[in-house]
């Protein structure tokens, strides 16, 4: 796991919004104190480009969903000691792979005068279902300090801790009011993943899994605890089948839900 002591880093972009890359441009003073800890090879949204540079880190933002990124991915990994997935689109395939369970062809023509000339693969997927992936950063987006902790971490040699906790243990932390309990507000938090600081349900609002699945989510309970607050299962499934939909967990919560609809 140990690095050299101004390791080489590259941020690439793949089929996504850029909000990930964003995370990193938006750490402002401490991302110029990491450019100097380190030395940024390609990072297009901050200036370097050099897609093809040897890297000893390189994170990955977005899924893979053209031919084209399935050809760099594997580039990518070959040119790199290390490889972090960042974001909801590079660990789960994203927004985009809500196309997986239905009929992409058919939404493209839909939308595209000349769809023949949109160059995309039928399914959207995550970059561990093409390559080795050392380390994923869930959410959309990731968090800055999120981000430079894993830094930080490699600096010092020693691996990213990997919070797989559940959102509802950061609400408590932080003694926020449960909007599940005080209001009835159906919320995703006892089966997502921390690493947000509980933004949502600091706001007053639910949170809609967008750091997917948490380790042992019970994802049984909490559709039983939704359809108690009156959602139907197609609903259920929506709330499932969302930023995170490819996620394991989550997939298998959305069909359970969906194979109740249709019984
Ligand atoms: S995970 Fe979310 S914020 Fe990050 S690139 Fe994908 S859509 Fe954008
Ligand atoms: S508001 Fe949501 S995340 Fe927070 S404790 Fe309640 S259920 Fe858990
Ligand atoms: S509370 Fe949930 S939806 Fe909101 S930022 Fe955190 S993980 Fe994402």
């Amino acid at each position: 796991m140990g690095v050299p002591t101004r390791p080489r880093v590259a941020v690439h972009k793949f089929s996504s919004c850029d909000g990930c890359q964003l995370a990193f441009l938006n750490l402002g003073e401490d991302l110029l104190a990491l450019a100097e800890r380190v030395e940024l090879v390609h990072f297009a949204e901050a200036g370097p480009l050099d897609p093809d540079a040897e890297a000893d880190v390189a994170f990955v933002e977005g899924s893979v969903s053209t031919p084209a990124d399935l050809e760099r991915i594997q580039r990518i990994r070959r040119h790199s000691r290390m490889l972090i997935a960042i974001g909801a689109c590079a660990t789960a395939g994203g927004i985009q792979a809500l196309r997986n369970g239905a009929d992409g062809a058919q939404w493209a023509a839909q939308i595209y005068s000349h769809p023949a000339a949109v160059a995309s693969l039928e399914r959207s997927t995550p970059i561990s279902s093409h390559v080795a992936v050392d380390f994923e950063l869930w959410g959309c987006p990731v968090s800055g300090p999120q981000i430079l902790a894993v830094v930080n971490s490699l600096l010092l040699g020693v691996a990213p801790r990997d919070d797989a906790d559940k959102v509802c243990s950061e609400c408590k932390r932080r003694n926020f009011a449960c909007v599940m309990v005080s209001r009835g507000i159906p919320c995703m938090g006892p089966v997502t993943r921390a690493g947000c600081g509980a933004l949502c349900p600091g706001l007053g609002r639910d949170c809609y899994g967008c750091y997917g699945p948490a380790e042992n989510a019970n994802t049984d309970a909490l559709a039983a605890q939704f359809g108690r607050q009156g959602l139907d299962p197609s609903a259920i499934a929506r709330r499932f089948r969302s930023i995170n939909s490819q996620a394991p967990a989550f997939l298998a919560a959305a069909d359970k839900a969906r194979m109740q609809r249709d019984e």
